[in-house]
């Protein structure tokens, strides 16, 4: 079964990250299945296209309550009906809530793993139509992972209590250890593993000496203004100072670390995610909690204490897949900040553990060859080629930005912008984050197709059926005030005569399709199956949608400069609708002409000629 309809309905995306269709295939057959992925991976669709298969609910675990609210938000901007139960809601929401699952009237209900150990809320699911259980962030049932979490133990109950509903956990740790921890726990013997690559390949290795390295910092940040960036730092100390400075020198900034009051920590958590402060200066604390997907730049002032931690964070830029960089400020002397907490430990076995991991760190920075590959082969990954051509030693500095950028860039700038402004006025009359509305991914490619018609933006990646319908236009508006006066026409390669995936034809469809492929003729076809020719037409046109290839060689074709003339004005409507067409080119063009030369349009474009 073809899920592309299903994922561009729902999602608005036009097609898979790598491993996504298999995940989803083997798991909404009812399989049991554990998915690790690197960050940006796109694990969230790999249980929540198969939750819209299944007929009942689908209950996620999962750990940050922020995470949680932002899933939500984000299924619901999709039109999903989705909610969360955590420690944070008032007792009549909770109740409203569980009514809703009651009455199927939801799709996906997350929840925190604590609630498990609750006997009460153990009872509430057994009343529940179940189908399956996601346990995102699955490495948190490891002692062995970087962020044990007890209440994770408590998934235990589900396969006991729970015997024969699917179960599928997610998570970012390639570690082998955490892996098998979390099979044995979660009794995901008889089920598959999907791992994909660890490597990100949007990303560029940057590592570079740590001398004037709040000059260079300037430069970086202010040769990308409005975009978010994380700069990680040691010490509390170490943020506050970068992000004043940042401050002085006109940048908008702010500083994140766990000595700041929780209100003042989410304050500036929130807004990050809504783009109002780009730039945040942070200890390793800050990110845990954020699935912000444009993040451009990270950046590391002092050395990671790890090769782990340093590709966790640096793995939180560019989960849109859109190019971003990853920037290192490296100075041996930074060691002795480390040896200084080191020394501290009582533990003689962690001591010597910590110093193995700073030393993989400090080879990492001074390597002589690739670095990705060094990255990869630490995961346990064998990487292949010598070269990546996106870090600092494959490719000197001056290449690699000049990212890679120069590709990315044909896209309309000033448009880019102004859809931009757009999202964020939306952003904060609806309350949710600009990102939830379009990604960075999907402006760009409204920016360089133009699209100006409803019809021809559902053809952008990331445009679904509920996003058109909300804020679609919206966004046709400000393409077409600026596209018009100046001219731009929509160059929608795919959008509009881009063919849409198989579909199977219905019998009576076929009957016509089988008699037209005898070669005869359409007023012939009609008469033998007693239709009208506009009927057969109608047929072979959604056969054709639906990814038929026809032999048309039999018919008598319009001349070419015809052809050409309603092929520009279908492409300039955005829409193969009849009447615009027609209003536009006026007697010279019969709707029986008109809808034949859109038919064989079709034809050509599923044939791509
Ligand atoms: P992970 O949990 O693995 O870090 P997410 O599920 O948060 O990844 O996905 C990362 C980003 O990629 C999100 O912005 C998501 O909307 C986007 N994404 C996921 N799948 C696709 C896809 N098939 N096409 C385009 N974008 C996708
Ligand atoms: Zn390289």
């Amino acid at each position: 079964m073809d899920l592309r309809p299903l994922l561009k309905k729902h999602f608005g995306y036009d097609d898979f990250r790598p491993l996504q269709e298999e995940v989803i295939t083997y798991c909404a057959s009812g399989h049991d299945s554990l998915v690790l992925m690197p960050t940006g991976g796109g694990k969230s669709l790999c249980f929540q296209l198969p939750a819209l298969q299944f007929d009942g609910l689908t209950i996620v675990i999962s750990p940050l309550i922020a995470l949680m609210k932002d899933q939500v938000d984000a299924l619901q901007a999709n039109g999903i009906a989705a909610a969360y139960l955590n420690s944070t809601l008032p007792f009549p929401e909770v109740a409203r809530i569980e009514k809703m699952a009651q009455e199927g009237k939801l799709k996906l209900l997350y929840l925190a793993p604590e609630r498990l150990a609750n006997s009460s809320v153990r009872q509430f699911l057994k009343t529940l139509n179940i189908s399956l259980f996601a346990v995102d962030e699955a490495h948190c049932i490891s002692e062995w992972g970087h962020d044990f979490r007890p209440d994770y133990r408590n998934l235990d109950l589900l396969r006991s209590q729970f015997p024969g509903i699917p179960m599928i956990a997610l998570t970012a740790t390639a570690n082998p250890r955490v892996r098998d921890d979390i099979v044995a726990h979660l009794r995901l013997g008889s089920g598959k593993i999907f791992q994909s690559s660890f490597n990100r390949s949007n990303l560029t290795y940057r590592v570079v000496p740590k001398k004037k390295a709040f000059e260079q910092l300037l430069k970086e940040l202010r040769s990308r203004p409005d975009e978010s960036a994380i700069i990680y730092c040691f010490s509390r100390n170490g943020t506050e100072k970068v992000a004043d400075d940042l401050k002085a020198n006109g940048i908008n900034a702010a500083a994140y670390h766990a000595g700041l009051a929780p209100k003042e920590r989410s304050r500036v958590q929130e807004k990050f995610i809504r783009d109002e402060i780009p730039v945040i200066a942070a200890t390793i604390a800050f990110g845990m909690g954020i699935d912000k997907p444009d993040v451009r730049l990270v950046v590391h002032m002092d050395l990671p204490k790890s090769v782990e931690g340093y590709y966790q964070e640096t793995g939180r830029a560019g989960r849109d897949g859109l190019p971003s960089e990853c920037l290192f400020f490296y100075s041996t002397g930074d060691r002795i900040k480390h040896e200084y907490f080191i020394r501290g430990m009582d533990d003689l076995d962690e001591r010597q553990r910590v110093r193995v991991q700073l030393q993989e760190m400090m080879r990492y920075a001074e390597l002589k060859t690739c670095r990705r590959a060094f990255l990869l082969r630490y995961f346990g990954e064998t990487w292949s080629e010598e070269k990546c051509s996106a870090c600092d030693v494959c490719v000197p500095r001056a290449t690699v930005a000049v990212k890679e950028k120069a590709i990315e860039s044909s896209f309309d700038q000033d448009l880019f912008e102004e859809l931009r402004a757009l999202r964020r006025r939306l952003s904060a009359s609806r309350h949710i984050p600009p990102y939830m509305i379009f990604g960075d991914k999907t402006l760009q490619e409204m920016a360089r197709q133009f699209p100006q018609s409803r019809e021809s933006l559902i053809g952008i990646s990331g445009v679904g059926r509920e996003k058109l319908s909300q804020y679609g236009g919206a966004f046709v508006d400000v393409i077409r005030s600026y596209a018009q006066p100046k001219g731009i026409k929509e160059k929608l390669t795919g959008a509009v005569l881009r063919p849409r995936p198989v579909r199977a034809p219905s019998k009576t469809i076929l009957e016509t399709i089988k008699l037209f492929e005898a070669k005869r003729s359409l007023e012939s076809v009609a008469r033998e199956r007693k239709i009208s020719v506009v009927t057969v037409l109608d047929h072979l046109e959604e056969a054709v949608d639906g990814g038929r290839t026809l032999d048309v060689s039999h018919l008598s074709i319009p001349p070419e400069d015809r052809m050409e003339r309603m092929r520009d004005t279908f492409r300039e409507n955005g829409t193969y609708m009849l009447a615009p067409a027609k209003a536009r080119l006026g007697d010279a063009y019969s709707y029986d002409e008109l809808r034949f030369g859109r038919f064989l349009l079709k034809v050509q474009a599923r044939l791509n000629v």
